[in-house]
């Protein structure tokens, strides 16, 4: 471990306007929220002489409030919060599971969700909930405020599209239109817990009575750049009885959305078999 980083400032606002004031006067500080992610790059020697904006003072911004569309979640509620609170729960229990299954209690108790999206690592286990629930990244700088689909906030592996300037204020998540027919969270990686995914997965679908698929929802991480929904393979279900045959030719097509690589986690073959597979178990149930 390394101590105290060289010539490192700390900015301190006390408010979401101070936060964007602050960051507009200072381009090239950086965003410190939970610093879960961000001590790893501390203990490599890249804090030295970097000027952080502390977030942490942000009231306004640690809340999950109920809208009339949906839930408002402060980018700074952490895992533990999401992990833990009766309406998430119940209402996105998928963001629930995968915030329960982030690193140890120490990670969920600091880290963020604001953190786990801004930092756009491929394997970041909340983003294929977020991803089926179409959740709206809120932001806010000197511009203004804007909402991105959840999809269009990554440009690359570690990279947003958020603008200089843009910090997260929130993760907005409407209600589901109807309670799903089906869900699933689940991460696969080499141990039950403390790991890193070699994929991750989350699904919805609604069924008609006869078995038609009314839609289906499907989003994986660790198996592209970014996380990706599954796109080709739901609009084929769509409309159409879930049989065997079906489920097979959904999983013929992920290779249209999703293109994993081999690393020192895992193997391309094995994350695309892996994912072909919880597919399959999830459409036949
Ligand atoms: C030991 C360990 C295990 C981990 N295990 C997992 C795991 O299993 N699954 C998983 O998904 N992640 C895991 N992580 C990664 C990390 O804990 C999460 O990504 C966490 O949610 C990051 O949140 P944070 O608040 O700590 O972010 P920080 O470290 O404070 O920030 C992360 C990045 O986001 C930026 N940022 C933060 N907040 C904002 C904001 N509001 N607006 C704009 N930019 C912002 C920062 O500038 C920085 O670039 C692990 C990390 C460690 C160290």
């Amino acid at each position: 471990m390394r101590g105290c980083p060289q010539g490192m400032t700390v900015l301190r606002p006390q408010s979401a306007g101070e936060a964007v004031s602050l960051f507009a006067e200072n381009p090239a500080a950086r965003p410190l929220a939970g610093g879960t992610d961000f001590m790893v790059l501390w203990n490599m020697g890249e804090a030295d002489g970097q000027t952080m904006l502390d977030l942490s003072g942000v009231r306004e911004w640690r809340s999950i409030r109920k809208t009339a569309a949906g839930l408002s979640i402060g980018a700074l509620v952490t895992h533990a919060e999401l992990r833990d609170d009766p309406v998430v729960r119940r209402e996105f229990p998928l963001l629930a599971q995968a915030a329960s299954v982030v690193g140890a209690e120490q990670i969920q108790n600091r880290g963020t969700l604001g953190g786990n999206i801004a930092n756009a690592s491929p394997a970041a286990d909340t983003l294929p909930a977020l991803a089926v629930y179409e959740a709206t990244v809120k932001t806010v700088s000197r511009k203004g405020a804007r909402g991105l689909p959840l999809l269009q906030t990554f440009a690359g592996v570690k990279r947003t599209s958020l603008e200089p300037g843009e910090l997260i204020a929130a993760i907005d998540i409407p209600y589901l239109p109807k309670k799903p027919y089906r869900q699933l969270f689940r991460k696969v990686g080499t141990r039950a817990a403390l790991a890193i995914s070699k994929t991750v997965a989350a699904g919805l679908v609604w069924l008609e009575r006869d078995r038609t698929v009314r839609e289906l929802r499907f989003a994986l991480g660790s198996m592209a750049p970014t996380v990706r929904r599954l796109r080709a393979a739901e609009d084929m279900v769509r409309g159409k009885r879930l049989s065997r045959e079906l489920a097979a030719e959904a999983c013929e097509l992920l290779p249209r959305d999703v293109s994993p690589i081999d690393d020192l986690r895992s193997t391309a073959a094995y994350r695309l078999h892996v994912s072909q597979n919880l597919l399959s178990d999830f459409l036949l149930g």
